[in-house]
């Protein structure tokens, strides 16, 4: 366990709040006791001045699938179907398995590296919660349900058996949720006992919504290219009884009151969009997926403005050129001039806590929240407006904090310290 700090810089942010000129921030046992003027905090302990850097809470990856890292650099960018049949081809070589397991940890430490210290994770496989144990990131380990599928879970009997071994992997890092894949691949019954299952435990819950025009065509009228992929797949049974608008299944299906993170809804219609604000579900928008599937553009101000909590991911390394939530704001910020900086760094922080449920534990420097924290060098006169320059293509990470502890030193994941 850490023993008390006091980290001092030339800014702290702490997100709920208005950024702090000469800050500090008070550690003790791995959580946040003080955070003020470096002037007003004190205490016994150690003190440490970062100098000119910029103290942010870690970011958060709120949808991730950190097992297909291994496909990076495998598929060139192209429509989502296509891509999902490329995927299934090389997840079915030989060794596919080995690889994804140790692409979990492998995406854990290069998200570390990038200042992410909170990643929604989906597992095919239910391995994440075992694959990450002893890596100081913290995680929601989310177990993917397809069924029919050909490798558990294709079931709910078989997901509750994958919780549960999930859940016997766990660390105090770790909470462990449940992911119905989408409606397209997962029956009327089995959304159903999926909903219950997160519901009696009180269990995160996400699901991929609304990611391509084909999965609304299929949603709304049944055939077309969902349809095809279906029956070739050997799915098209599971989910034949499904059919409306994406937030009236949601209601039906009795998940918007779980709170639940949709992943993309990428196809959102105006009366999509207002009954969604009014529901507790976060979206989970992934800026350079949405890029490399060549997806029209997102609907992420509109639903802001609307009430509704955005949050951002990665995707998966299958999609995407890195896992850093640094970089998907940085597009965005380039694509939307003018939209505020801290709003940005809410959406990269506490609102992707929020959409994974663990808000009290991260997601801001506040009191009582564990430190999670990221120090960004930055490059040059802050000036006035110094959250901007966060987003500045030379700002970079140099440290990085999981629960107090000290994990990323001048940018490099240091395996030695952060071996739990
Ligand atoms: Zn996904």
């Amino acid at each position: 366990m850490s023993d008390a700090v006091t980290l001092r810089a030339r800014w702290v942010v702490p997100v709920e709040g208005p950024a702090i000129e000469n800050g500090a921030v008070r550690i003790e046992r791995g959580l946040i006791t003080a955070v003020g003027r470096a002037g007003a905090v004190s205490g016994s302990g150690r003190v440490e001045d970062l100098g000119d850097v910029m103290v942010v809470p870690g970011f958060v990856n709120a949808h991730t699938h950190l097992e297909l890292g291994c496909y990076a650099g495998r598929i060139a960018p192209q429509p989502f179907w296509d891509w999902i049949e490329r995927l299934i081809a090389l997840r079915r070589e030989s060794g596919s398995g080995e690889r994804e397991r140790a692409s979990i940890a492998a995406g854990a430490r290069m998200s570390l590296e990038a200042g992410v210290t909170c990643v929604g994770d989906i597992s095919r496989s239910g391995w994440s919660a075992a694959a990450l144990r002893g890596i100081p990131i913290r995680r929601v380990c989310f177990v993917e349900l397809i069924s029919g599928a050909p490798t558990p879970p294709g079931d709910p009997d078989e997901l509750i058996e994958a919780v549960n071994a999930a859940e016997e992997a766990a660390d105090e890092l770790t909470t462990v949720g449940v992911s119905p894949h989408a409606f397209y691949s997962v029956s009327w019954n089995d959304l159903r006992r999926t909903v219950a299952i997160a519901a009696e435990a009180d269990r995160p819950i996400t699901m991929h919504v609304a990611e391509t025009a084909e999965e609304i065509e299929w949603l709304t009228g049944g055939g077309g290219r969902v349809e095809n992929f279906l029956t070739r797949y050997g799915l098209a049974n599971a989910s034949a009884a499904i059919r409306g608008g994406y937030v009236e299944l949601l209601h039906r299906v009795l998940m918007t009151r779980l709170r639940p993170l949709l992943a993309h809804a990428n196809y959102t219609s105006d009366e999509e969009l207002r009954m969604l604000a009014e529901t507790r579900c976060g979206v989970a928008y992934c800026p350079r997926a949405h890029v490399y599937f060549g997806h029209a553009g997102h609907r992420w101000r509109e639903m802001l403005s609307a009430g509704i909590n955005v949050c951002v991911g990665t995707d998966s390394l299958a999609s995407n050129s890195s896992l850093s939530i640094l970089d998907e704001l940085r597009v965005m910020r380039r694509e939307n001039a003018g939209f505020p900086a801290a709003e940005l760094l809410e959406i990269g922080t506490i609102r992707g806590a929020r959409a994974l449920g663990i808000e009290e534990s991260c997601g801001s420097l506040v009191v009582g929240k564990s430190a999670d924290m990221v120090a960004m060098q930055l490059d040059g006169n802050t000036g006035k407006n110094a959250v901007e320059s966060l987003f500045e293509e030379t700002s970079f990470v140099r440290s990085v904090w999981v629960a107090g502890r000290s994990i990323v030193r001048d940018g490099i994941y240091d395996a030695q310290n952060a071996t739990m």
